[in-house]
């Protein structure tokens, strides 16, 4: 550990630190939440990113038109503000056209996740999938149902689907007076006694004006209303358990809010919520046993990669989110897969376009380490004490195509640009006798990823490609008896490839209707779902 930084320092500046993720289907307002939160917040390194009321367009948009301006790949940085004394960290979650593997990969590095709700559109595909991570993961979850200023579904029926569909209890913390479309107020669970009301002025700010009522004022002004919110609120905390810090972070439970992202209601609440309930950077479990303390010597895991994103430079930015100890910018640290270290000279936060030079660290921070050319995604970097975690799962992608060089003659070029791409996890490499070396399958859980794929490998490994697309939608992780079934059954929209970095036998199918016909004929036969872990 540095000389000038105390391990008590360590313990108060870990203990500060709230490192969390948005997860949404697009359009459920992630973007307006991401700038609704960076509204309540001071903005400490990315100074310039979090523009002021004045330009509220800030943050998001900007990076999002780089994404478009370069077409390529995405940006999953964080996000850093002070709030309450706190120090937050939002790390960000490519979630549009560009869900990725690294979508999934980013809730490696956070200690929560807020799960955001469209009222009217309630659990949709990719707030499924990416709460199955989170579950995997032991993220705990809250829950944030928003849009509650437009029409929408019932508050009881949408904590009835997050029981039913999720598996998870939800625990209301606040209830919305009016139902979704008139929303009038906002009631606590802690304090039934008060309303708080929020008016939209006419022509005036986007941000919703906001008094208290007291049930008395609350029964007479709003009526009916008020006395809804109530049974309501109160039918939904008897049916379940109530709120359990210990049951939260063992995903038991989600703690709900309502509220309206646009009008920046109730997301005060939820980010209190984040500093009050989110746990801060805690011990994390090693490979092959035992665990990191956040006092140790500093250790961090590389999340993700971003490689040109600055098309001049060809500069690539590793992604490291500190686990234990404290990050000093210049500090040598040791690549735990190669034994090797290096000096970490050039350290920055990204978010979006914005860059600041990130001197000190601390558990939970999320560091850009730029042109450290030798890490990959899934690496561990430590001082002192080794240090390994377990790998990042693979997720079972559910997007293939074959890749060819168009240009023969450049095999070399080929087959290095595919393998690098491999180790970087861009995408799976699958491969099979039958299609051989120059033909590899390309797996991908987003179609985003095939881009990347295209555009790498004619400009960064000068080989461009073709990709023919595969019509299979689904991937399980079969045996060599698995295969040997299938391969017998002769099915026409099914295969069963190996994924180059591990060796896993993936079964491919063009649906689920040719994947269940196969597991009816074929009970015994290994077919795991979802998530492969390495
Ligand atoms: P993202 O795709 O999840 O990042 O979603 P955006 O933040 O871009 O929001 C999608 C659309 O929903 C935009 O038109 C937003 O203005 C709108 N939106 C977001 N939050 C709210 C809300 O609380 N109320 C209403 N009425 N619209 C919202």
């Amino acid at each position: 550990m540095s000389q000038s930084i105390s391990t008590a320092q360590v313990i108060d500046e870990a203990g500060r630190r709230r490192t969390f993720a948005v997860i949404s289907h697009p359009d459920a307002g992630k973007s307006t939440l991401t700038e609704a939160l960076a509204l309540h917040a001071r903005a400490i390194n990315s100074a310039g990113a979090v523009h002021g009321k004045g330009d509220r367009r800030g943050v998001t948009s900007d990076w999002m038109e780089l994404e478009r301006e370069r077409g390529i790949s995405v940006t999953s940085a964080a996000l850093q503000f002070g709030y309450r004394e706190r120090v937050m960290n939002l790390v960000d979650t490519p979630g549009h056209a560009d869900f990725s593997e690294d979508t999934y990969r980013v809730l490696s590095a956070v200690d929560c996740a807020i799960m955001l709700v469209d009222a009217a559109k309630g659990l949709e595909e990719q707030t499924r999938k990416l709460f199955a991570v989170c579950r995997h993961r032991g993220v705990p979850v809250i829950t944030f149902i928003n849009k509650w200023d437009r029409r929408g579904r019932e508050s009881l029926a949408l904590l009835d689907d997050i029981q039913n569909v999720l598996g998870i209890t939800p625990v209301p913390q606040v209830w919305p007076v009016g139902p979704a479309g008139n929303f009038r107020g906002i009631v606590q669970a802690s304090d039934t006694e008060h309303m708080v009301r929020y008016t939209k002025e006419p022509g005036g700010t986007r941000v919703a004006l906001e008094e208290v009522l007291d049930s008395a004022q609350a029964a007479e002004q709003e009526g009916d209303l008020w006395q809804e919110a109530l049974e309501e609120l109160e039918l939904a905390l008897d049916s379940g358990p109530g709120y359990d810090q210990e049951a939260f972070e063992n995903g038991k439970i989600t703690p709900v809010f309502f509220g309206a992202a646009l009008t920046n209601i109730g997301v005060k609440l939820l980010l209190d919520a984040v500093v009050e309930l989110a746990p801060a950077p805690g011990p994390r479990p090693l490979d092959g046993g035992g665990s990191r303390e956040v006092t140790e010597d500093f250790s961090g895991v590389v999340f993700k990669i971003q490689a040109n994103m600055d098309p001049a430079h060809r500069d690539r930015i590793a992604f490291v989110r500190v686990c234990s100890g404290v990050f000093e910018r210049g500090m040598n640290v040791t690549r735990a897969a190669s034994g090797r270290s290096f000096a970490t000279k050039y350290a920055s936060t990204v978010f979006g376009a914005e860059r600041t030079v990130v001197d000190t660290a601390y558990p939970g921070d999320v560091v850009g380490l730029i042109n450290a050319s030798a890490l990959r995604v899934g690496d561990t970097l430590y001082t002192g004490r080794k240090a390994t975690f377990p790998p990042l799962p693979a997720f079972a992608p559910e997007y293939f195509a074959v890749a060819r060089p168009k240009d023969i003659s450049r095999s070399k070029q080929f087959r290095r640009g595919v393998s690098q791409l491999d180790e970087e996890g861009v995408v799976q490499v699958l491969v099979s006798d039958r299609r051989g070396d120059q033909a590899p399958v390309m797996a991908a859980v987003g179609p985003m990823q095939f881009d990347v794929v295209l555009h790498r490998m004619e400009h960064e490994f000068s080989s461009p490609i073709t990709l023919d697309r595969l019509s299979y939608k689904l991937a399980r992780v079969t045996d060599p008896d698995g295969q040997a079934e299938l391969a017998k059954a002769r099915l026409t929209d099914a295969e069963v490839l190996t994924r180059r970095s591990d060796d896993a036998l993936l079964a491919l199918f063009a649906d689920k209707w040719h994947l269940s016909a196969f597991q009816r004929a074929k009970p015994d036969i290994r077919l795991d779902p979802l998530i492969a872990t390495a």
